[in-house]
């Protein structure tokens, strides 16, 4: 099926202006009310389109801060209104599909711990059945590209077509540099089999730490993907999750603006 799949690109999702790379951000989690509109206003300035919030978080381990709920998607909804960003959250289940789109989410996406799991991913796919709607799929944790492209194929197959990847690194027992191995040829595969499937990148949970993302973000620029995903905090040291790795707005805008573009057609 792979190489018939008729996956629009990101012209087509509904952002005004279809800049490369297509930047999404915000926190890893929805807070706070306060946490949430500020952090967006700082993503409205920095020029970035779309804003990201975790709302039901999906942690290794118990007694960690498992998301703030349903109450974030009230927020989410304030965004809109105040700021005109679009707005996107992660989805792991039938239910979070229903009150998610049911509170006007503009983006969805499937977390790495969720990829893993054929039957979530197709739950998910059910509950979107005749609902367009823009859906980014995360590698999973562990370095399988048949689980990945087997994710996109159970959403294409319920009718999705605004389908793109998201890399954010693979889970291993060594300890490295980075917390999730780039393990960049997986990707690489996913795009020569999966050409029409735009790319994004996730600089923060790929490193883990906010001094090491600008490399991957370049990185990925170089390889050409379609866009990045990168993790924002009005105050990133008081972060309830991934508070290493997340940036305030403003240095995510000048990281964005070191970034070195290639033409993708030269
Ligand atoms: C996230 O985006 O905050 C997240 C939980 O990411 P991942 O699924 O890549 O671990
Ligand atoms: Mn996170």
């Amino acid at each position: 099926m792979s190489k018939e799949m008729k996956i629009k690109d990101l012209s087509s999702w509904p952002i005004k202006n279809t800049t490369r790379p297509l930047i999404i951000s915000g926190p890893c989690s929805a807070e706070t009310e306060e946490q949430v509109l500020t952090t967006a206003k700082g993503i409205k300035a920095a020029g970035i389109p779309i804003f990201r919030a975790g709302i039901w978080k999906p942690r290794t381990r118990p007694n960690s801060f498992e998301g703030i709920g349903a109450q974030g998607l009230i927020w989410l909804q304030k965004v809109k209104a105040e700021t005109g960003l679009l707005t996107a959250t992660e989805v792991a289940n039938a239910r979070h599909v229903e009150l998610a789109v049911g509170a006007g989410v503009d983006i969805l996406w499937i977390g790495a711990r969720t990829t893993v799991n054929p039957f979530a991913v197709q739950e998910i796919a059910d509950a979107l059945r005749g609902k367009d709607i823009p859906i980014l799929v995360k590698n999973p944790i562990n370095p399988d590209l048949e689980l990945w492209i087997g994710a996109i194929e159970r959403l294409y197959a319920a009718g999705l077509t605004r389908i793109a990847a998201i890399h954010r690194g693979f889970s291993t027992y060594q300890k490295q540099k980075y917390r999730n191995d780039p393990q960049w040829q997986i990707p690489i595969e996913l795009k020569r089999r999966l050409p029409q499937v735009p790319l994004f990148c996730d600089p923060s949970h790929i490193t883990g730490d906010r001094n090491l993302l600008d490399e991957i973000a370049q990185k990925s620029m170089d390889l050409n993907y379609e866009g990045l995903i990168i993790e924002s905090h009005c105050k990133p040291e008081e972060a309830w999750s991934d508070a290493k790795q997340q940036l305030t707005p403003q240095s995510l805008q000048e990281l964005l603006a070191n970034l070195v573009l290639r033409d993708p057609e030269a």
